[in-house]
């Protein structure tokens, strides 16, 4: 009889399986066979299996997806190693927002997509220079001359898998000097290929003084330029040229957009705000996709020492502001990977899907996170990741660059 029994690779029994996407949320048990999710099951009929791990009182969600990461390591000085940030941290899934472009697409690829164990994607940056210069350069990579639509159309369509959306800036910096040229290209780019725009918001480079634009109609002007699908980034930033400004009250703009279906992501980085979050959050106004926007010193070449951020601390913080665990997970497993169009392979533990997981454990005591205004917010829980499954292969995160879930209170 023996022989009849099915045979799992990995068998994760006993966990709580939180997947928005199936709207699961209980005690199951999850086999994992061949590198894809095999069955999930309250009870799974009598089998063998390779190794199983009792993951009793953890979460076992879809592999997260970190949407706005910075990881051309060796070309950009504050590029991370994408492993570090990636399935380290508990994200099998890391999307890297505009560290290359069309000329530096392929070392990209080469140095770090085809090496990283963690799956690693991009949206090229549309105006990035011809010396292939990405990262702090300076004005020069703002400029709309710097676009070459038909070679981004190209690598779109040679690298379908790798490249999900283009990424491009919306900011005062930028529309001081070029206006709304980029936007308007990166549009012409966004239709041509049916990729998503993802849209930086606040203000970010050197502003010409001359021609700096009123900071309550800068988003307006973007959104005139955004469709369904695309991504407003930044949403909680604390610039006066961001989503939510000076204002008290959400803009009308900002609210129709989110009707018509532009979506929102955290992109924690450098400005987010508890206080904006807060302001936006209780007028309803809450983020599709929550990404930490992880990099390192833009100054000092490799310098990681400032990274106090991470995914699932950006996560811990929105819980801690009101948003419930179930539309966390949503926003960076599901909401993310149909961002990607990748919503049968990954943020789903649907039967014969990928088998990309984290584990998590939700802890129960008292922090303190801090925004990048350095703002306090005490939390009564917080999310560490435990394991993750990568393509079925079961990995110890070293949690190395998880600083602010590590701090203690005080
Ligand atoms: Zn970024």
């Amino acid at each position: 009889m023996d022989t009849l029994l099915k045979v799992y690779d990995l068998v994760l029994k006993n966990g709580w399986v939180i997947d928005p996407s199936q709207s699961l949320n209980g005690r199951f048990d999850v086999a994992i066979d061949n590198g894809r999710i095999a069955a999930i099951s309250n009870r799974l009929p009598p089998h063998r299996a390779k190794q199983t791990v009792a993951v009793n009182n953890l979460i076992i969600c879809p592999g997260l997806i970190d949407l706005h990461t910075h990881v051309y390591r060796g070309t950009t000085i504050f590029g991370l190693n994408a492993d570090d940030i990636g399935i380290n941290a508990g994200i099998t899934t890391v999307v890297d927002q505009g560290s290359c472009g069309y000329l530096t697409f392929q070392g990209f690829k080469s140095n770090v997509v085809d090496k990283a164990q963690t799956d690693v994607r991009s949206f090229p940056l549309v105006n990035q220079g011809p010396d292939g210069k990405s990262g702090n350069a300076g004005v020069g990579i703002q400029s709309p001359e710097l676009v070459d639509k038909e070679a981004l159309i190209e690598l779109a369509e040679k690298y379908p898998k790798i490249v999900r959306g283009f990424k491009v800036h919306g900011e005062s910096g930028s529309i001081s000097r070029w206006g709304m040229g980029v936007l308007k290209l990166a549009r012409e780019l966004g239709d041509k290929t049916g990729l998503p725009l993802y849209v930086h918001t606040g203000e970010l480079f050197r502003v010409d003084e001359d021609f700096r634009p009123n900071p309550e109609d800068v988003v307006e002007k973007l959104l005139s330029y955004m469709k369904s699908g695309d991504l407003l980034a930044h949403c909680y930033s604390s610039k006066p040229d961001g989503l939510m400004g000076t204002a008290t009250k959400v803009p009308d703009s900002v609210m129709e957009a989110v009707q018509r279906g532009v979506l929102l992501d955290l992109g924690h980085g450098l400005n987010f705000s508890f206080e904006i979050a807060d302001r936006m959050m209780s007028q309803g106004v809450l983020p599709d996709v929550i990404s930490s926007d992880v990099h390192g010193d833009f100054e000092t070449p490799y310098n990681d020492s400032f990274l106090k951020y991470s995914l699932c601390g950006a996560i811990s913080k929105l819980m801690a502001l009101g948003l419930d665990l179930v539309s966390a997970i949503a926003s960076v497993t599901i909401n993310p990977a149909r961002v990607l169009k990748a919503e049968a392979e990954i943020g789903t533990l649907q039967i014969g899907s990928r088998a990309d997981i984290t584990i998590l454990e939700l802890l129960q005591g008292d922090w303190l996170f801090h925004d990048s205004q350095g703002k306090q917010l005490g939390a009564k829980q917080k999310l560490m990741p435990v394991w993750v499954v990568r393509a079925g292969q079961l990995i110890q995160p070293n949690c190395h660059f998880l600083r602010d879930l590590n701090e203690k209170v005080g």
